[in-house]
């Protein structure tokens, strides 16, 4: 069966009653696409680039340069790129606090970002000049509010007011968020973004109470208890008013025994580690939409 997989990871995810579903990857780095076929996906759901060395964080064409290769190397399809997720599981010493008692409820993601607007500005301007490449989309982690996105969306308005003032090469990449605290899922209808991707890691630790880097409690931390499907179904469903897209980037989007239950909350587009693509899609092409679920999926 893997080796059925793989013979088919180019070919598109269509479940059995032929409902098509985008299946994009997840990178933290240019190591991750080497030599991956960029037709095997339909672009890059996530970027994580808090690989960035805190040398980069300040260095515009250092990350000019890292974008513009993923945004080539994708050859028109999207190329989804968040902005600094610092902070809880990802701490970058000498940036992100290390007196808080609850890194995962502290400053972290967009909210350590608005409080540095010059050192987000650098990393807005590299991702304005890399969108003149190609559809670069920017993604804001760990948003609460509907102010931070605007904030967000007013910084970036600078940033490529100063690019055109300085005559270089830019675009306005779409600006979305992604679903990962509770509140802002509840809220999702009202919420204005460009696009949404549901981080199911963080939304499930948050919606569970159960610490994603805990071993002890990650029976709790269960993307398929009924609640946090309930809670993604909802967003899949009033998200994507409009034809607002909505997707997936948690590792649930891979999990074999997950795929079949976020397809019937809704979901059409996953994006997945690199290694999972032809798993995943061989999950998809074994779900029947048009049945009843089996065994509860
Ligand atoms: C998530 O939270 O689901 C996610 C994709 O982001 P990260 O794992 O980087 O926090
Ligand atoms: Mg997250």
């Amino acid at each position: 069966a893997a080796g059925e997989a793989e013979r088919r990871r180019l070919e598109p995810a269509i479940t059995r009653d032929g409902v098509l579903v985008q299946v994009s990857i997840n990178v933290a780095g240019l190591d991750d696409i080497a030599g991956l076929p960029v037709e095997a996906c339909d672009g890059i759901g996530l970027t994580r680039t808090e690989f960035l060395a805190m040398s980069s964080i300040d260095d515009e064409e250092r990350q000019f340069a890292l974008y513009r290769a993923l945004v080539r190397w994708a050859k028109g399809r999207p190329v989804t790129i968040r902005t600094l997720d610092a902070g809880g599981d990802k701490p970058i010493p000498g940036y992100t606090a290390d007196n808080e008692s609850n890194p995962f409820l502290g400053l972290r993601g967009i909210r350590l970002s608005l409080r540095h607007p010059d050192r987000f500005g650098v990393q807005l301007r590299a991702l304005a000049r890399a969108a003149a490449e190609g559809p670069v989309r920017i993604m804001l982690p760990m948003v609460t509010r509907q102010d931070e996105i605007d904030d967000a969306a007013r910084l970036l308005d600078r940033a490529v007011g100063e690019l055109r003032a300085c005559g270089i090469a830019h675009a306005r990449p779409q600006l979305g968020v992604m679903v990962e605290v509770p509140a802002l899922a509840f809220a999702i209808a009202q919420i204005r973004a460009d696009f949404l991707s549901i981080g199911s890691n963080d939304l499930t630790q948050y919606a569970a109470a159960a610490a994603r880097d805990n071993p002890a409690v990650s029976s709790y931390a269960d993307t398929l208890h009924p609640g946090i499907l309930g809670l993604i179904g909802h967003v899949a469903r009033y998200g994507s008013t409009g034809g607002r897209p909505v997707s997936l980037c948690g590792d649930a989007g891979a999990d074999p025994r997950a795929i079949p239950a976020l397809l019937r909350a809704g979901l059409r587009s996953l994006s997945v580690a690199p290694g999972l693509v032809a798993a995943t899609k061989a999950s998809i092409r074994a779900v029947d939409l048009s049945q009843e679920p089996e065994h509860g999926l």
